[in-house]
């Protein structure tokens, strides 16, 4: 079955106002394929400015980084996904690497940030993938079965259907090093038999699948060859127009 194909760019907490209006009007005015669904996740302040580029387009979207786990109230400093959505978002990066090792997050909190997500009609792009020292000791498919498992359990296959996943090795985010094209697809290939497992194959071969790590503009065509990855969660190379465009046309 033909799945979406997905690029998108996570640009972390990089660029200022006027860099990230560039950045957005070099992408959506350059020749991009239009059969691919291209995402920004800019930060916070940036996102209704750039949802208002991308709001009446059918290839290009937005979305925030991150939200709260809590609908609304006293909860100083936080973002909810209501708040997302009113400004025209359409998706929401929840359990990034960087948000489970620098903010601790639990996969309790990640399962109640879906919840948000869910109900205010956005998609999560749910991340997950092993530490260095997991691969190193061969846990790396045992630690991505429990990290899914975990939060997949607590949603039903009709929800399930709304999500994109992105496996994103930690030792592979900012290194420099990427997956090899077999180990992407390997794992890809194993996180299909985890949701088949715990909903059925029909499921499992319809959610989109993206690699995140190091993905960049010379190896996205060999990683995006792979029969399940279905695209890139981009981070450093999302943040330079020329690269990000070579990416999004690497399939
Ligand atoms: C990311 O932050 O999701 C990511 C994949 O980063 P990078 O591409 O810089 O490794």
């Amino acid at each position: 079955m033909s799945r979406k194909k997905i690029v998108a760019g996570n640009w972390k907490m990089n660029t200022s106002f006027p860099v990230a209006v560039e950045l957005i009007k070099a992408v959506t005015n350059s020749e991009t394929a239009s059969e691919v669904t291209k995402i920004f996740f800019p930060p916070f302040p940036f996102l209704k400015t750039a949802s208002d580029v991308t709001s009446n387009s059918a290839e290009f979207f937005t979305g925030a980084q991150n939200c709260s786990e809590h609908d609304k109230g006293a909860y100083t400093g936080e973002v909810s996904a209501s708040m997302i959505a009113s400004v025209g978002c359409k998706y929401v990066l929840v359990g990034h690497s960087e948000r489970r090792t620098f903010f601790k997050e639990t996969n309790g909190q990640i399962v109640s940030k879906i919840q948000q997500v869910l109900q205010n009609k956005l998609i999560p792009v749910f991340c997950f993938g092993e530490q260095l020292a997991e691969r190193k000791s061969n846990k790396h498919f045992e630690t991505v079965t429990a990290q899914l498992t975990e939060v997949l359990k607590c949603f039903t296959a009709a929800q399930v259907t709304h999500f994109v996943l992105a496996y994103e090795p930690v030792w592979a985010i900012g290194t420099g090093e990427t997956a090899s094209p077999e180990q992407a697809q390997e794992m890809h290939a194993h996180v299909r038999g985890c949701l088949s497992e715990v909903f059925d194959s029909s499921l499992a071969s319809q959610i989109p699948l993206l690699y995140g790590g190091s993905c960049n503009a010379q190896n996205a065509k060999d990683l995006f060859a792979c029969k399940d990855v279905d695209g890139g969660l981009i981070g450093g190379a999302s943040l330079k127009a020329e690269d990000f465009c070579k990416i999004i046309n690497s399939f």
